[in-house]
């Protein structure tokens, strides 16, 4: 009954938030944060735009409270047969409607490529928390133009090589593939960036890193060419992969509502969340989106208890973009891996990306206002006219 519907939502971030928001405004159920016991919830967009650099302050990035009670404690587990969560404090929680908002986690240096010395020096760190970016920010203070070698070229890789270079670092980007972000980009704008790195920063493409060491106070890394570079910092940035307590310990499929495949009153959102499509899985960990699923699942759960309308299936629309060097990418929807990508014009690069006859993604380089201008039109038929002037990608992977 709504009037005493127990709702939990585990993780205050992006997607978290978004869905305490939505509850909040129903009086009939009882919507109960639970948020991290350690560091309060933070726009983990700022940590390699501006916390690295010192452009703004740890507290600055942290997100305004929950607008619903809260509970000061981490989720060690969830157990969805009985519906009760098992908080870090040893509490347990009864639910009648679960949210999981627990984002994702860094994808690690596949294991023994960095010895204990190097891992324990205090110069090799993802960039996926504050504490990470108030570690690269300490060694940046303390050292007179580092040398940073940044592991992986996708979103944060790249975007994060063009930052510190701005900021007086000496930036080595390497990357085990020779045109590294196809995931993250698709191949023809991927292509463009690797010409971008190329001529801003010192690239080592094609070679997995194959050591990294410590050599006296500062690094050493070898790549597969046998190639070596001595570095005061190593970043690594090869991706995030879901993050959810017991049972799951990593993704949660969810439906087009956003529900559990597998336990029912359970909900999803955001970076932790995995969707299928016609037989295909995709994920998407962008701020935008994470709260856009938010909101979604909330919805969809308010509709399951009476306080709502269906919201229907979950599409993602919402726009995110990531500034290279001297170049804008913009990009909204499916991008990859559903979808062919077509180019609809070369200057300024614009690709969509299409799946069974309906426009699933958009993304462009330098080309926000085109790009912006095809959002309306995702998840529809794919436009005559953009299937009449444009040609399919020659690059479709
Ligand atoms: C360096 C960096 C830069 C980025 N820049 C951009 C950008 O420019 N544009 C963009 O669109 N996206 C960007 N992203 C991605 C974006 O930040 C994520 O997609 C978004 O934060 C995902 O939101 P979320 O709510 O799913 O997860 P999060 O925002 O990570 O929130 C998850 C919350 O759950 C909490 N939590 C986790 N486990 C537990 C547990 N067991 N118990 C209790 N609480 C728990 C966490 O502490 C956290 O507060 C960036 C990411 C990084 C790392």
């Amino acid at each position: 009954m709504p009037g005493s519907t127990r709702i939990l939502v585990i993780g205050a971030g992006t997607a978290g938030s978004a869905a305490i928001r939505e509850l909040a405004q129903h009086e009939e159920i009882t919507a109960t944060a639970i948020i991290n016991a350690e560091v309060s919830p933070y726009n983990r967009t700022l940590i390699n735009k501006a916390v690295i650099t010192g452009l703004v302050d740890v507290h600055q990035a942290h997100l305004p409270d929950p607008s619903a009670p809260s509970i000061r404690d981490g989720v060690r587990a969830v157990n969805p047969l009985e519906q009760t969560v098992h908080l870090r404090s040893g509490a347990r929680l009864d639910y009648d409607a679960l949210i999981v908002a627990t984002g994702s986690a860094p994808r690690p240096l596949p294991p023994s490529i960095a010895s204990p010395a190097a891992l324990n020096s205090g110069r090799v760190t993802h960039l996926h928390s504050l504490d990470d970016a108030l570690r690269v920010r300490a060694i940046l203070e303390r050292t007179h133009s580092p040398q940073v070698l940044i592991y992986g070229a996708g979103f944060i890789g790249a975007e994060t090589a063009g930052i510190l270079r701005d900021a007086g670092c000496r930036i080595t980007l390497a990357a085990s593939s020779p045109i590294p972000g196809i995931t993250a980009f698709g191949v023809q704008i991927a292509e463009q960036f690797a010409q971008a790195h190329q001529g801003s920063v010192d690239t080592r493409f094609g070679h997995p890193l194959t050591v990294l060491d410590l050599l006296g106070s500062g690094l050493h890394a070898v790549f597969a060419d046998g190639h070596d570079v001595s570095a005061d910092l190593a970043i690594t940035a090869l991706g995030t992969r879901p993050d959810a307590p017991a049972p799951w310990n990593g993704p949660i499929l969810v439906d087009s509502r956003l529900r559990s495949g597998d336990h029912e009153n359970v909900y999803a959102a955001g970076g932790v969340a995995v969707h299928e499509l016609d037989g295909r899985t995709w994920r998407i960990d962008h701020w935008g989106d994470a709260a856009a699923q938010g909101t979604h699942a909330a919805r969809s759960l308010l509709s399951a208890v009476g306080l709502g309308d269906d919201p229907g299936p979950y599409h993602p629309r919402t726009l995110y973009s990531a500034q290279i060097h001297q170049h804008h990418y913009f990009a909204a929807g499916h991008t990859s891996p559903l979808g062919i990508p077509r180019t609809a014009s070369t200057d300024p690069l614009v690709l969509t990306h299409e799946h069974a006859g309906v426009l699933v993604g958009v993304s462009g380089l330098d080309a926000a206002p085109d790009v912006m201008g095809l959002v309306p039109h995702l998840h529809t038929p794919t436009p005559k006219t953009l299937t009449a002037e444009f040609h399919p990608s020659t690059y479709t992977p």
